[in-house]
């Protein structure tokens, strides 16, 4: 590999976008940056690529696979703490606040290594069919990989045969984790509106009270994953809102609760779904109330790899990283990656990678004091460490790349 000579582009490449992170669905500047990137690098160009900033490099080399690698582009809206020569000192406004715009979950390393994979393997001859990488906007959002499919549609009419994507977290830097099957939890949420009977404090038999109905709907809610999933399925249901009522002598019309649910399989999905659609309207009609309006808010899919390529995947990365390939776990936040591939219907293989000192993070372990001591995603000290995650990165992306090339 030929990754020696790169790392310096690399490594400047990362903190340069480290320094200079955009909010989801602004990522103008990062989205230029790629594209020039990409025809430096001799990749056909698409910028713009379905409704946003989405930015598409194409590398044609004959008969074969067609491969899509991809990175996300967005930061977040997080004020850095840590007093690294890159930090951000950039600011935005964020839902009418102004806010520090932080790389908080890493996506700096995904797009810095990814590019430094594509010269990699633009220079590698012995290689054979297309090479697809996308730089996907709003990740964080779970809407930047559906905001592509129409563009991607059209510029790749023939489908994928694969897509691979990867992602940074608090493990140790060198290590890369992969796993067949389900590895990242889908996410619901759900609204739901319950409609009472409004009416004076002191008369409440005039009235269907909505606060009471909705309280009632809540408590029972929590049975869908007590009582009617399997304890060897995993699910999560939080009501993480609730608004009803404007003064406490007045018996209001309506309640309003939101709900955020993650699974990991679609049979558990469907269940947990129709359990929270049975018990709202179970509720409501108990109360002799009209039925509740339920509601559904943005989703992000499940992230479930395929067995075979990830089976296939795993023996190249063993052969590459040797001990520093383990098993991934599973975990309940969610991604919008596998909205890639769904254009086509097709396979995919997702997998993390660590980005912290792994002294720290081993002694971190042995105290028990992980949570403290590794910061998590989205926390304002999530400051990867350069080497050798960069490294890491470049390499799996290189590596998964020719696996599934011809
Ligand atoms: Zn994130
Ligand atoms: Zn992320």
């Amino acid at each position: 590999m030929t990754l020696e000579r790169h790392r310096p582009f690399i490594e400047d490449l990362y903190r340069e976008l480290h320094a200079h992170p955009e909010l989801s669905l602004r990522e103008h500047r990062t989205a230029a940056r790629m594209a020039e990137l990409l025809r430096e690098a001799g990749y056909e160009t698409h910028e713009q690529v379905g409704e946003s900033t989405g930015v598409v490099g194409i590398l044609r080399r004959g008969e074969g696979p067609t491969v899509l690698l991809r990175a996300d582009m967005d930061g977040l809206p997080v004020t850095e703490v840590e007093q690294v020569p890159y930090r951000s000192t950039e600011t935005d406004d964020w839902e009418g606040q102004r806010v520090g715009v932080m790389h908080a979950c890493g996506h700096d390393t995904h797009m810095a290594s990814l590019q430094g994979a594509l010269r990699v393997l633009a220079e590698q001859d012995d290689w054979s069919g297309t090479i697809v990488a996308v730089f996907q906007p709003a990740e964080e959002l779970i809407t930047g990989a559906l905001t592509m499919q129409e563009g991607l549609r059209e510029l790749l009419p023939d489908g994928i045969d694969i897509a691979l994507g990867q992602h940074v977290f608090p493990g140790a830097a060198g290590e890369v984790f992969t796993a067949p099957g389900p590895v990242m939890a889908g996410s619901d949420h759900v609204i739901v509106t319950v409609h009472g009977r409004g009416g004076h404090g002191s008369q409440p038999e005039k009235t269907i009270d909505p606060i009471v109905l909705a309280a009632s709907m809540v408590v029972r809610l929590q049975t869908i994953v007590s009582r009617e999933v399997a304890p060897s399925d995993r699910a999560v249901v939080t009501v993480g809102t609730f608004h009803a009522g404007t003064k406490q002598n007045i018996i209001p019309e309506h309640a309003r609760f939101e709900i955020n649910i993650r699974t990991f399989e679609q049979p558990v999905r469907d269940k947990v779904l129709a359990a929270i659609e049975r018990i709202v309207q179970g509720e409501a009609q108990a109360a002799g109330a009209p039925p509740a309006t339920i509601e559904a808010g943005p989703a992000a899919p499940l992230t479930i790899n395929d067995d075979a390529a990830a089976a296939k995947l795993g023996a190249a990365f063993d052969a590459e990283f040797g001990e520093q390939h383990l098993p991934q776990e599973p975990v309940l936040g969610s991604e919008d990656f596998s909205d890639l591939p769904a254009t086509w219907g097709a396979r995919y293989v997702y997998w993390v990678y660590g980005g912290f000192d792994p002294e720290t993070v081993a002694s971190a372990r042995e105290r028990g004091t992980f949570d403290v001591d590794v910061p998590s995603n989205h926390s304002p000290n999530f400051i990867p460490v350069m080497q050798p995650t960069l490294d890491t990165a470049t390499r799996a992306m290189v590596t998964a790349a020719r696996t599934f090339l011809g």
